[in-house]
């Protein structure tokens, strides 16, 4: 088989690898694929645009046959989606080692890039599509409820209710934000140009209703806003024409932002355009296209820094867009600040970050198990309490079971132990995978996102996430991978990606209980060398050697 078809991980015990370490590669590889998370499965895309988990079909078989037949002590090379080595190894190093979208600093466009891509050599990998731990929108549920909950706190006096946010994107992770708004408290307006993916997110109770038009869409927000009550509407329109019309008309909207997909213009509709044409238009004429696409995001961004200037709380949500409205010339692009500036930094400071975990055995009750076992082990944190009984009633599984958490140094190796203790005693039906998000404390630098505005102006330096992929390597991961370009697109980020397995045995616990402090440790070493002093107060606090500061 070489072609387009369903693809779901295996559940249950049996395994057709040779053992667990290769089965959790070959089981999230699958599982990333899977209809009920991918959002376009038969191109191998999973989120973000074009982010994919595997370059084409005969790669991606190439893989599955190379893990199920891989030994304890070999390690399958990744280019870009495809296979392309097996090395003999040792058992602590990694069963697969990941590169993807990786270009020359010169040659770091989109349109090399593009050429690249259509001369069958490389993919675009986003940051958990082609390292294998995307876990469905709930993946950035947390986080963008964290985000918003900082929004409440510093602007609202720590809930949204009685507020309407208005935004566009309810793709892949865009469809986070109307759940977390009113998981929040607050009402949720919410753009896109695409019917199904409006559809999708009422079908996975993140979006609350359609409504017919933008006269109904506002009347609907305005009413529950009045009444203090939360909801989230979707609306069918281009944001590039919306918000300039809702600022126009003097919409009462009190935060504003944005996750259409930015990062790629051929994946943002042009004004003008219809969305049944953007595919093949996008197709033909790829430069003409992203004119119009960057011309489009120069109003929508324009619309945005007038909502600012109106007194509302805007943030770029790290999808590149002021950064295109620049290049199309708009001058004020840069006004409203990004998220991790504004809200997410202290958090990285501490090596907080989008730790995530998945159950291999396809059982809802093992992450139910976890979830009582993070409640137990993190007794003293309220937010944390709140946000796992709120995930266990109001998040729709989407493929392998899994939960996110935001966990930090010192943190994440006891839930990681925990968890393998769970394995080997049969708490748990069969091993865990626990990885993050790439967007995490000390894996990346993105200018426009994670490293925005660093405080020693170290934001392009890419040391960081090389480091700490190596790091992981040599800590015992089971997978690293290091990729360009996620999130914000090309030429812009460069970044890494750890996966652990949890299989119950002692030689994991040993590979977790260091990989799970090295890993957030990095954020911690980032932030001390840029000038944090919460940084440096947690190496002190914690023991996180860092030799500058040892006489
Ligand atoms: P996606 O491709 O799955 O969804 C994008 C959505 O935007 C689609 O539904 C599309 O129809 C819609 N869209 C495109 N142009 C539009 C327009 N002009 N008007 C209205 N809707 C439009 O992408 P995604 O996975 O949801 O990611 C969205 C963006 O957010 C990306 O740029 C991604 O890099 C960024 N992102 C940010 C974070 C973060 O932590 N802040 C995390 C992940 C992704």
């Amino acid at each position: 088989m070489t072609g387009p078809r369903p693809v779901r991980a295996p559940r249950g015990t049996e395994i057709s690898a040779r053992g667990w370490q290769q089965e959790a590669a070959l089981r999230m590889l699958q599982n990333n694929l899977d209809p009920e998370v991918a959002e376009h499965p038969d191109k191998l895309v999973v989120y973000g645009g074009t982010g994919k988990a595997a370059r084409d079909w005969p790669s991606f078989d190439a893989m599955v046959r190379t893990l199920r037949g891989l030994k304890q002590d070999e390690t399958m090379l990744v280019q870009s989606g495809r296979p392309v080595g097996v090395m003999q190894t040792h058992e602590w190093a990694p069963r697969v080692l990941i590169a993807n979208s990786n270009l020359v600093g010169d040659w770091a466009t989109w349109e090399e890039f593009r050429r690249l891509e259509a001369l069958g050599l490389t993919m675009y990998g986003q940051m958990t599509a082609g390292s294998w731990i995307y876990i469905g929108t709930q993946g950035i549920l947390q986080g963008t409820y964290e985000t918003f909950a900082a929004v409440a706190a510093k602007r609202f006096g720590g809930s949204l209710a009685g507020t309407i946010t208005l935004t566009a994107g309810l793709g892949g992770m865009g469809g986070a934000q109307p759940l977390a708004v009113t998981m929040n408290g607050g009402v949720a307006l919410c753009v896109d140009c695409d019917p199904r993916a409006i559809d999708r997110r009422i079908e996975h109770r993140y979006l609350d209703v359609r409504a017919d038009d933008l006269d109904h869409a506002l009347r609907l927000a305005t009413e529950a806003r009045d009444a203090r009550r939360p909801l989230s509407v979707g609306v069918l329109g281009n944001a590039a024409e919306v918000l300039p019309h809702l600022l126009a008309m003097g919409a009462p909207i009190d935060v504003v932002t944005d996750q259409t997909s930015a990062h790629d213009p051929l994946a943002y509709l042009p004004l003008g355009v219809d969305f049944a044409d953007m595919a093949d238009y996008a197709a033909a004429k790829p430069a003409e296209f992203t004119e119009r696409a960057r011309t489009s995001m120069a109003r929508h961004v324009e619309a945005m820094v007038g909502f600012q200037d109106a007194g509302a709380e805007v943030f770029d949500y790290g999808n590149s867009i002021r950064g295109e409205a620049k290049l199309a010339g708009y001058p004020r692009a840069f006004d409203f600040p990004g998220f991790v500036p504004a809200y997410i930094r202290p958090l990285f400071c501490e090596g907080k970050g989008p730790f995530r975990w998945a159950a291999l055995s396809g059982d809802p009750a093992d992450i139910h198990a976890t979830d009582r076992a993070i409640l137990d082990l993190f007794p003293e944190n309220e937010s944390l309490a709140r946000w796992i009984r709120l995930a266990g009633e109001r998040v729709h599984f989407q493929g392998l079971p899994a939960r996110i958490c935001w966990l930090g140094y010192g943190e994440r190796d006891k839930a990681g132990e925990r968890f393998n203790e769970m394995v080997a005693d049969g708490t748990l039906k069969a091993p865990v995978v626990i990885g993050r998000d790439h967007l995490d404390c000390g894996s990346v630098a993105s200018p426009y996102r994670e490293t925005e505005a660093m405080r020693d102006g170290s934001d392009a330096i890419a040391d960081w996430p090389l480091l700490n992929a190596m790091v992981n390597v040599a800590s015992g991961a089971s997978w690293v991978s290091i990729h360009h370009g996620g999130g914000v697109g090309i030429g812009r980020s460069i970044h890494a990606g750890q996966v652990t397995v949890a299989d119950g045995t002692p030689l994991a616990a040993e590979k977790i209980r260091r990989v799970l402090t090295n890993d957030p440790g990095m954020g911690v070493i980032r932030h001390v060398d840029a000038g944090y002093e919460e940084a440096a107060d947690v190496a002190d606090r914690r023991g996180v050697r860092v030799p500058m500061r040892e006489t």
